[in-house]
């Protein structure tokens, strides 16, 4: 809706003429409404139009600093030295045992003809498994 700017009855906005006054609108601007009620607002809220955003920036960047520096770093927990050793020495100690069992398992293919299947599936399960651990420690 606009208002008719002669008397400021409500005129439907693609409406050519003021139903209550008979005020043409022909070759006004697309959207009088705002160019008629700016003046308004303006002269209410002039200064708040202008101290709202920047009080409004103000408080946010005061806000901001206050925030400790803390909550802005990196969220994903930070591991201590003895967190990461502990889990580097698990790592090892498992890359270890995947060798170890590689080695054993080659030793058993190696047989050939006498090679234990069993113990060859026993192995590779084995192998798997410390693969497994390996990829959540790492
Ligand atoms: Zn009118």
């Amino acid at each position: 809706m606009k208002s008719c700017p002669q008397c400021g009855a409500p005129v439907a906005d693609d409406a050519r003429f003021c139903t209550q006054c008979g005020y043409s609108f022909q070759g006004q601007p697309a959207q009088p409404q705002a160019a008629y009620r700016l003046p308004e607002t303006k002269q209410r809220g002039s200064i708040w139009a202008v101290l709202g955003p920047v009080l409004a920036i103000l408080i946010i960047g005061i806000g901001l600093l206050l925030v400790p520096r803390s909550f802005w770093e990196k969220k994903p927990k930070v591991e201590t030295e003895t967190e990461i050793t502990v889990r580097q020495e698990a790592l090892q100690m498992l890359n270890e045992a995947f060798e170890t069992g590689k080695a054993k398992l080659e030793a058993e293919m190696a047989k050939g003809e006498d090679a234990d299947p069993e113990k060859i599936k026993e192995l590779q399960l084995a192998l798997e498994e410390v693969r497994e651990k390996i990829k959540e420690n790492q």
